[in-house]
């Protein structure tokens, strides 16, 4: 695993965190993004050298807005950046960790994304992401392990 890639935080409104999180970081976020399929309207903060993503739900049934419902706004996830995603979580999963999904899914930025369930982490959502590789690589990739 990489550095923090990014670090996620359930907002119950975008529009209302975005002018937030402005007068914090004295910067306005840099890019808006849907991620359709899994619910959720994202913003992307750059401090420094770090990012952090505000996460809105768009559905009722989003990760996010049940997230919200049990434990209210706040810090989500914290995303490393990996090389090889499926190298990765295959080791993550042989050393005992449970995988929210057993194939990289596409998330927001251009990345692909794994998300390892908190129960095995103390807690924490851990996100792994890896900037989206072409097709080409992809298959390499993957073939390779
Ligand atoms: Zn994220």
């Amino acid at each position: 695993m990489n550095q923090i890639e990014h670090i996620g935080i359930a907002v119950k409104s975008l529009s209302e965190s975005n002018g937030l999180f402005e007068k914090l970081f004295g910067e306005a976020h840099y890019k808006i993004e849907e991620v359709a399929s899994e619910g959720v309207s994202t913003s992307f903060f750059k401090v420094g050298s770090n990012k952090i993503e505000l996460l809105e739900a768009t559905r009722e049934d989003s990760p996010i807005a049940k997230f919200i419902a049990k434990r209210g706004e706040g810090v989500h996830h914290i995303a490393f950046a990996v090389d090889n995603i499926h190298a990765e979580m295959k080791r993550l999963k042989a050393a005992g960790f449970r995988l929210l999904n057993e194939e990289p899914k596409r998330g927001a930025d251009n990345k692909l994304v794994c998300f390892i369930h908190p129960k095995t982490a103390n807690g924490v959502l851990v996100e792994l992401c890896q900037e989206m590789p072409n097709a080409e690589n992809y298959d390499q990739q993957k073939s390779s392990l």
